[in-house]
């Protein structure tokens, strides 16, 4: 069943775990994940980011993403990530997208802020949700070349800018920078416990974590805990097929691209599951 980011946020808030937004670039990322949920009977977010579209263009993968989610037997949105631009944003929605993340966070509050609110104003008159993002993501990229010298403080999402930036764009959902990285696997990231809290004081406001991939699992249930009602995952799943071809080449029989695949699909969907089952925090999808 396709639905918009809303539903699956309210379910998550009201039985306090955290929705999984799987980014999915291929089709084959996609089956493994919604493959993973209708295993674990369990609603789940799925859909392109636009720095990946040139391995699914969002305009050609969309409409069959948007298919592949109506007939999934458990509630499934396809949510763009990261939308950086209002042209890629739109080509999303005209794909099929019900929810979209539009990504203005290297711009100022204000043009941020200015932003979101046209997309929200458009997109909610043809019921597509919107997430945000105030303070800034880094990456794994920007933590190694600093060498220890990034002060990730820095991207630290203000808890006084949350309540203005809900007020002026009527956004659904706001990402949050309190320690994550974008794309971390090897090191793993120190999250603010304390910061988080600060912001979850500050507004009521489903707050979402990116960059969860090198996240301990009593930390992830411990943000959770705090608030989180959305997680995306990319890295970590998408990671687990890497191991897992390596592992099944034999040097003594060719294998054909589609065993391969199968072998990709088989590991991701164990990993979303697995992802699934911890941000499910305890709760049991009936
Ligand atoms: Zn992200």
């Amino acid at each position: 069943m396709l639905v918009n980011l809303k539903s699956l946020i309210e379910d998550a808030e009201k039985n306090h775990y955290a929705v999984a937004g799987f980014t999915t670039p291929t089709l084959d990322t996609c089956e493994a994940v919604l493959q993973a949920a209708e295993e674990m009977n369990a609603p789940v977010i799925i859909g392109q980011a636009q720095l990946y579209d040139a391995f699914g263009p969002v305009e050609k993968l969309g409409p069959v993403m948007a298919r592949m989610a109506e007939e999934a037997k458990v509630p499934v949105c396809l949510h763009l990530d990261h939308g950086t631009s209002i042209d890629y944003i739109m080509k999303a929605v005209k794909a099929g997208y019900t929810s979209v993340m539009a990504d203005f966070s290297d711009r100022s509050f204000e043009e941020n802020a200015e932003i979101v609110k046209m997309c929200v104003a458009f997109c909610h008159s043809i019921g597509v949700t919107v997430e945000g993002l105030v303070g800034r993501m880094p990456n794994v990229d920007m933590v190694e070349k600093a060498e220890g010298n990034l002060e990730l403080k820095e991207f630290f999402t203000d808890p006084d800018e949350i309540e203005k930036f809900i007020e002026i764009t009527g956004a659904d959902a706001l990402t949050v920078s309190f320690g994550t990285v974008h794309g971390m696997t090897v090191a793993k990231p120190v999250l603010d416990m304390e910061h988080l809290r600060r912001l979850r004081k500050a507004s009521d406001c489903a707050l979402v974590m990116h960059g969860s991939s090198g996240v301990a699992p009593e930390q992830m249930k411990e943000a959770i805990t705090y608030g989180l009602s959305k997680v995306n995952v990319y890295t970590k799943v998408s990671t687990s097929a890497q191991k897992a071809i390596m592992e099944a080449v034999d040097a003594e029989r060719p294998l054909y691209y589609h065993e391969i695949e199968a072998i990709a699909k088989k590991a991701m969907k164990e990993s979303a599951k697995e992802t699934i089952r911890l941000l499910s925090n305890g709760y049991i999808f009936r």
